[in-house]
């Protein structure tokens, strides 16, 4: 039910935790974050409260600059650890809020196409969809955007590739997304309360947007691939 995201210098961590605490009030059920390990995806999930996931990561701390967080109030699939956010395979990392309406005509396709599944959840489908298409030599952000246009339904998005500490893509259909601006660094959240502890300068991706990621800055894009200009405000919540 809330999307954070970082790519900085700092550890990812203690950040992205910190802006899920400011997610809670949206309510959930569980909770999950990955980061970039040596160029590898790890991640922590846990059930339940922010404080089920905050003892699994002091019994097994997760480094890295690059990251993304989320708080889940499941949609599909019960609310385990196990369909817990992030998603993905060893090549990308997803965290979802919304609802995949095609979902079960994606996995059946992606299935016949060799994918493995591991969860009940919807949002499975976009990062299989996602690995597929980098498997098939895609770069992450034609993947990405490949697999933006097979989905229906409602969603925000962030997603980290294994192999690119300085990426991660962003997307917005249905569901709010904001892009927060740091020195040298750069954040996703689903509001401006998430992004609150990390920034005050947001831009708001327009329905349909993308948005590109990197530590110095981010690029738009709507759902034709053209780019867009997404104007920065101020937030009125101190950083
Ligand atoms: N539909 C997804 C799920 O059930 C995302 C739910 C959410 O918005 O947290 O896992």
């Amino acid at each position: 039910c809330g999307i954070v995201g970082v790519v900085g210098v700092r550890e990812a961590t203690p950040l992205l935790f910190e802006a899920l605490r400011r997610l809670e009030y949206r309510g959930y059920d569980s909770a999950g974050i990955a980061t970039l390990v040596n160029g590898h995806i790890e991640r922590r999930r846990a059930e339940g409260k922010l404080d089920n996931l905050g003892r699994v990561l002091e019994l097994r701390g997760l480094p890295g600059v690059t990251g993304i967080g989320h708080t889940r109030w499941a949609t599909h699939g019960a609310p385990t650890e196990g369909n817990a956010h992030p998603h993905g395979t060893e090549r990308v990392s997803i965290v979802h809020n919304g609802i995949i309406e095609n979902h079960a005509e994606l996995r059946a396709e992606l299935e016949l196409q060799g994918q493995v599944f591991t969860t009940d959840t919807d949002t499975e489908t976009v990062a299989q969809l996602v690995d597929l298409n980098l498997k098939q030599g895609m770069a992450p952000r034609e993947a990405a955007h490949a697999c933006l246009k097979r989905l229906h339904g409602a969603y925000a998005l962030a997603m980290i590739f294994a192999g690119h500490r300085e990426l991660m893509i962003g997307a917005r259909h249905g569901a709010p997304l904001a892009v927060g601006f740091g020195d040298n660094e750069m954040f996703l959240g689903s509001d401006s309360l998430a992004l609150s502890p990390l920034t005050r300068r947001i831009a708001y991706l327009a329905d349909g947007d993308w948005a590109v990621v990197s530590r110095d800055g981010a690029e738009f894009f709507d759902m034709d691939g053209n780019a867009v200009v997404r104007q920065i405000r101020l937030s009125a919540l101190a950083a």
